[in-house]
């Protein structure tokens, strides 16, 4: 079992961030979704999210972690907060969240308090607490409704959508692009048909 040496910074709440980067590491863009193969994709896309394992991951946890994605895919498929309230008790059932107390320079009397995963916790429990924290802080802060697939073909990719009007419909630039470009070529071709 590998003693992680976690570098997250749960402070500003961004455990979401991992909770989506996990879950997009199935990814149907590809010929086999699995991004996951082996431990080490798993520890790559650990680093990738500023966490690092030593030693490496070992086949348990990559277990654990795909199936923690599949718990996760699921909170963002569900069309309820209800049916996501019920799916993230259940990812969050019996785990130890752990507060940390950061005291700022004196003067001016900065305290500030975050929860993670407790001391000595092993990976398995870190990502499960992280991506356990960010995802139901994600759900309380914005709604269920905020948390989404994207709607291109051939994608389903999850985010959350933090916009100010709430209408993000992809997951990222590649494919919004996709879309417009399928929209040009529709226009093109309508446009030529009129013509003929
Ligand atoms: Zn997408």
């Amino acid at each position: 079992m590998s003693q992680p040496i976690l570098r997250h910074d749960h402070e500003d709440g961004s455990g979401f961030g991992f909770a989506v980067g996990l879950g997009n590491t199935w990814d149907i863009w590809f010929d086999d979704p699995e991004r996951l193969k082996t431990t080490g994709a798993l520890d790559e896309f650990l680093a990738t999210q500023g966490w690092e394992s030593v030693p490496s991951t070992d086949d348990r946890e990559l277990e654990a972690a795909r199936q923690l994605r599949s718990e996760l895919r699921s909170i963002f498929a569900s069309q309820t907060a209800h049916e996501a309230a019920a799916m993230l008790a259940t990812l969050l059932n019996g785990l130890v969240v752990e507060p940390r107390l950061t005291v700022g320079d004196p003067a001016d009397g900065d305290v500030a308090i975050s929860f993670g995963p407790r001391d000595g916790a092993d990976l398995m429990e870190q990502m499960r607490v992280v991506a356990g924290l960010g995802v139901g802080g994600a759900l309380e802060r914005w709604g269920v409704d905020r948390l989404r697939m994207c709607d291109a073909d051939r994608c389903e990719d999850v985010f959350i959508d933090t916009s100010k009007n709430g209408r993000r419909r992809y997951c990222n630039v590649r494919c919004q692009n996709r879309f417009n470009v399928a929209a040009l070529r529709r226009r093109t071709a309508e446009a030529r048909s009129e013509r003929a």
